[in-house]
């Protein structure tokens, strides 16, 4: 992987093809997301402040995003002040740099990590076994993609692609060459996969040195990083290490810790229809006798703050990556998540992964076509993402770079058109006198998959203004 793009991936509508012809791959992610789906429904129409909760924890978004450059001042004032340390990342390669530089002054050969997305986006694991470091993934799902040598489909369930039989597979293939084997007679029973699991990964937590998280939230008022999960091996991480480094997006920032009341409400019913989140982690630079001794924080930028510059796209910054927009769209439902590309999938993928790497290579200039514009992501979304506009803004710089200059030409034309009204109205008298010329299919070449199964609308003998002038004569 590199900067986020997975090396050798198709564009969208070439992994989508492949993906939608695997029956297994389709039949596991519609049992998946329908179960996801409905618990999630429930979950919300249980509050009945859901609509303001949503409207609130949008302009805390907004508000943070607004402030960003002082808030993340503050928290590095808080952290510096708490004996942690507070690294500014421009890029992937510089926070590859440093969370690899801190490891080896760790003395660590090797670290445990909790899940996150922005370690995944800069490709750190692979970056530290460069450096011969080896990274393990702790939390279950992530387990299985690294010990199946895969990648994640889903932001909250990244094995989501995967069913029992094949977890056991990988159990039993893979993890007596990374540690602790799974036992001979392992089954495909949650409980079993999960005791394998957790066997494997105790002696990693016993032995690490170093921990790697991310962050859900980073609070400026007091400098505090915020992980919430499912299954204690956050936890874990966060309190056994000597060194705990973190990688946080700098959009993560909440201005104050109140600001969590709503955000620890919005988040677990969106990702995974809990009406709380099983742990929540909160740690504030180090304190002695009591958790990691050395604390580092490595803010990343990483193509955010010029996504901060766009006045349409800026909103993608307000996700908390719940999911629940994959989990609503049906495009994603039927390619599944490696379509996509990116460590980003679904439809916050195809707005955040454009504009983090920038829309000048196939793979992200297809993303923003990803999608049928149903707009049920953004009514799904917790924090008003309105992922359609968005989409459709990108679109439009998709349609600026090379490659497009038929849709361009076209495009131009008509605005040229409907600006000028006395050639539009000649135009509409042509088309109506030569109406029985026209063919009743467009083959438009290399998309003539799609052309040739549409009818052209039937030119009408007089304009809608011809018609509307001759009435009121
Ligand atoms: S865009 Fe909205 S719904 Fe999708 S992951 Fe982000 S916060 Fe959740």
């Amino acid at each position: 992987m590199s900067g986020g793009t997975y090396l050798g991936m198709p564009s969208f509508p070439v992994a989508a093809k492949t993906a939608t012809h695997d029956g297994r791959l389709r039949g596991n992610m519609h049992r998946a997301m329908n179960t996801i789906r409905t618990r999630r429904a429930r979950a919300v129409s249980e509050l009945d402040d859901w609509a303001q909760l949503r409207q609130a924890g949008k302009e805390i978004k907004d508000r943070a995003l607004r402030h960003l450059d002082e808030y993340l001042l503050q928290i590095e004032e808080r952290v510096t002040e708490a004996g942690g340390h507070v690294h500014w990342a421009a890029d992937a390669a510089a926070a590859n740099r440093i969370v690899a530089g801190l490891a080896k002054a760790a003395g660590a050969a090797e670290v445990v990590k909790i899940k996150s997305m922005a370690t995944q986006e800069i490709g750190l694991n692979e970056a530290l076994a460069a450096e011969g470091i080896d990274a393990w993934e702790t939390d279950l799902a992530e387990l299985i993609v690294q010990l199946g040598h895969d990648r994640p489909s889903h932001i909250v369930v990244p094995a989501i692609h995967r069913n029992r039989s094949e977890i056991r597979e990988i159990f039993r293939a893979e993890m007596g060459r990374n540690g602790r084997p799974a036992p001979d007679d392992l089954t495909d029973r949650p409980a079993d996969l999960a005791e394998a699991a957790r066997l494997h990964l105790r002696e990693k937590f016993l032995r690490a040195k170093v921990a790697v998280s991310g962050a859900n939230f980073l609070i400026a008022e007091t400098g505090t990083a915020v992980i919430v999960e499912s299954e204690g091996n956050g936890r874990m991480c966060l309190t056994l290490p000597e060194t705990l480094i973190s990688v946080v997006g700098i959009e993560k920032v909440l201005p104050t810790q109140r600001d969590l009341e709503v955000f620890l409400q919005l988040l677990p019913r969106s990702s995974t229809a809990e009406r709380m989140n099983p742990y929540t982690s909160m740690w504030t630079g180090v304190t002695a006798g009591d958790g990691p001794s050395d604390f580092h924080l490595v803010l990343l930028d990483n193509g955010r703050t010029e996504t901060l510059a766009d006045e349409v796209g800026r909103q993608a910054l307000r996700c908390i990556r719940c999911a629940a927009c994959l989990n609503v769209c049906p495009v994603y439902e039927r390619a599944g998540g490696h379509a996509y590309g990116s460590v980003y999938p679904g439809p916050i993928g195809a707005i955040l992964s454009p504009q983090l790497r920038g829309i000048d290579n196939p793979v992200d200039a297809s993303l923003p076509f990803a999608s049928s514009l149903c707009g049920a992501c953004y009514e799904a979304c917790p924090v008003a993402i309105d992922i359609p506009e968005v989409l459709v803004h990108l679109r439009e710089r998709a349609v600026e770079q090379p490659g497009h200059g038929a849709e361009r030409a076209v495009m131009n034309a008509a605005t040229w058109l409907l600006d000028h009204p006395a050639a539009l109205a000649a135009a509409e008298r042509a088309a109506s006198a030569t109406r029985k010329l026209h063919p009743r299919t467009l083959n438009l070449g290399p998309a003539a998959a799609w052309s040739d199964t549409r009818d052209l609308p039937e030119v009408p003998s007089e304009s809608f203004r011809a018609w509307w002038r001759k009435q009121h004569r």
